[in-house]
């Protein structure tokens, strides 16, 4: 009766083959277009046998993106780490929520050790943690702990007695702390957007002004956000200068390590992030660079016990006082979710595989691999960086066709640029050799950033292909196409 178990033994071969060296990166369609291809296999209003199934299956694959290559360079994040994925996939098939010993015995130890490896590595050894969904929640995360840090009676009372309180973080920081502001009800005004300087990286003197100007108007500042490794350019905030700061007003430090805490995995880099074990809070995504399976994020504070005082209910019928074992192994309490992936054991699966050697080798491959490129993005003509030198393994260019060159750089002149770039990207995806990102930042008009991942692991012939692909679909861009 149930066909199920057979078509699950199919699944890995499928993968395999929709997904291998000679399957394009993307088979871009039109959304309208899309509809009309899969209309058949989108259709759930009859059952199918295995044979439409797996048929389905192939032809919603071959137009999905192929996220493994190494043309897919699209967001800050590439293919799987082989080894997080088979993590993922036995998690997936023990199906266990990690909310309380008693149903992820020891999904909450390899947890709680991978917690504990990780605050080692940030220099916050004796803190505390929790997985979390990504990094936009660990930033709701990090402002709920901040806040119930200053006013404890937040929990109970709400709003309404506190006072005013102010935020602080880079314009060039990542949007979800707007999104946070609102949802806990501080509002999107509530924070102040430092300026950055030349090489993004947040104007600490300005800062210092900003929460200045907020004391003397009886404001609360309650949290200071430091990114490590910005979206765009890669930049790290000067995380001891701005500690010296925070613990001079006694504010809250929370470290956005989202992107670039990875660089911690190697000793070489370790340098970057100098004064971040004075940080309060600090997330990081191992789902980004480090290549564990989406998601794969933590949230970490120096503070035991306060994540577990910030965010308890105490559920009666979950988190009962009166086990028959040590309570505080249910660690699901300290968690804004009730059911709870087992996210962990991606990250200690390929750590347990890899050793810490492994990851700093291949964190190090990475950086060199980013400066193989943007030295070559120095060096050919027609390409421009925007900032140099890398901090992360950002690169950040604009191609200039040859019909641009040589010109003065006017306002004109760069509009037309703003507009190149993504007609450039455009022609990359629909030939499906290179997915990039794009974007404008502050007065930089559009321009291309490739970010660089811990898998597929490559070398300096496939940077050459992107950067030639570039090339080349930038020059078959006419003025008449703009
Ligand atoms: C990606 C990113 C985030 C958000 O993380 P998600 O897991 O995508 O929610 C936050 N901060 C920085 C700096 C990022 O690059």
């Amino acid at each position: 009766m149930d066909r199920g178990g057979n078509f699950l033994e199919r699944v890995y071969g499928i993968i395999e083959e929709e997904s291998s060296g000679h399957t394009p990166l993307v088979n871009f369609k039109y959304p309208e277009e899309l509809q009309e291809i899969l209309r058949n296999d989108l259709d759930i209003s009859e059952p199918v046998s295995n044979e439409e199934l797996e048929k389905s299956v192939r032809k919603i694959l071959q137009y999905s993106v192929k996220t493994n290559k190494h043309t897919f360079r699209n967001q800050l994040y590439g293919a799987t780490d082989p080894y997080g994925l088979a993590g993922a996939w036995i998690a997936e098939a023990f199906n266990t929520s990690q909310y309380t010993f008693e149903v992820a015995p020891v999904f909450t130890l390899i947890e709680l050790n991978v917690i504990s490896r990780v605050l080692d590595m940030f220099g916050l050894s004796n803190g505390d943690g929790i997985f979390s969904p990504g990094g936009s929640i660990s930033m709701m995360y990090a402002l709920v702990a901040a806040r119930y840090k200053a006013f404890p009676e937040i929990k109970s009372k709400g709003m309404k007695n506190l006072p005013e309180m102010t935020i602080y973080t880079s314009e060039d920081s990542h949007y979800s702390i707007m999104k946070a502001a609102h949802w806990l009800g501080f509002g999107t005004e509530s924070v102040r957007t430092i300026r950055v300087n030349g090489s993004g990286q947040m104007i600490t003197e300005e800062l210092e002004v900003a929460l200045k100007h907020d004391l003397s108007h009886q404001r609360y500042p309650v949290m200071v956000n430091v990114t490590a490794g910005t979206t765009v350019l890669g930049a790290i905030d000067d995380i001891e200068e701005i500690s010296a700061i925070c613990r001079k007003y006694k504010i809250w430090m929370h470290v956005d390590a989202c992107w670039g805490g990875s660089l911690l995995l190697s000793p070489k880099f370790k340098i970057k992030l100098k004064g971040i074990e004075n940080a309060n809070s600090i997330s990081w995504n191992p789902h980004k660079m480090a290549g564990a399976p989406l998601q794969c994020s933590l949230f970490l504070l120096s503070e035991k016990n306060l994540l577990h005082k910030a965010n308890s209910a105490a559920a009666q019928y979950l988190f009962q006082q009166d086990k028959f074992y040590d309570v505080r192994y249910d660690t699901g309490d300290k968690s804004i979710q009730c059911g709870r992936k087992v996210d962990a054991f991606k990250l200690w699966m390929i750590w347990k595989a890899r050793g810490i050697e492994g990851m700093a080798h291949m964190t190090e491959h990475t950086m060199e691999l980013a400066e193989f490129c943007l030295q070559s993005v120095a060096s050919k003509p027609g390409f421009r960086l925007v900032i140099a030198p890398m901090q992360c393994p950002n690169v950040c260019f604009w191609y200039i066709p040859s019909f641009m060159r040589h010109q003065v750089e006017d306002d004109s002149w760069w509009e037309l640029m703003h507009k190149i770039t993504p007609k450039i990207k455009e022609l990359l995806t629909k030939s499906a050799r290179l997915m990039v990102a794009y974007s404008p930042l502050r007065h930089h008009k559009n321009f291309f950033r490739i970010a660089f991942t811990f898998h597929p692991v490559l070398e300096d012939k496939h940077v050459l292909e992107m950067l030639q692909a570039i090339e080349e679909c930038g020059e078959m861009i006419t003025s008449d196409m703009l």
